[in-house]
């Protein structure tokens, strides 16, 4: 079984979401220009080049929806912290693990219970 966090990792823990919040909510900022929709003129530039637009664009869409998922769970994982729950799992309520948290530290739900949740 996992062992509790020390505070002295949620405190590491909490600086690393704290951070990453910071890198995304950037991230969102900048890219909001390449989601805007795609109004290219097709006389000026070729059709070729109006795909690749569309394709660049579905592609930022995508990042910033992902970067939109990990956002609200750093902010949920930064709640819990507030709250003293984090590092239990959601699911089952055991401790997620210092190792599990260090690699993602905003993951909500232990080992166990994500590979569960993940199965199609
Ligand atoms: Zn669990």
């Amino acid at each position: 079984m996992n062992q509790e966090l020390t505070a002295n990792q949620i405190e590491e823990l909490a600086q690393e979401l704290k951070g990453q919040k910071q890198a995304l909510e950037q991230q969102l900022q900048d890219s909001q220009q390449s989601t805007a929709p795609v109004t290219l003129d097709q006389q000026s530039v070729g059709r070729v080049s109006r795909i690749d637009a569309i394709q660049q664009q579905q592609m930022a869409v995508a990042n910033r929806e992902q970067a939109n998922t990990i956002l609200k769970l750093i902010n949920s994982a930064l709640e819990r912290i507030g709250a003293e729950e984090y590092g239990y799992c959601l699911e089952c309520g055991e401790p997620i693990g210092y190792a599990r948290l260090q690699v993602q530290p905003q993951s909500p739900n232990c080992m166990a219970c994500q590979s569960i949740l993940e199965r199609p």
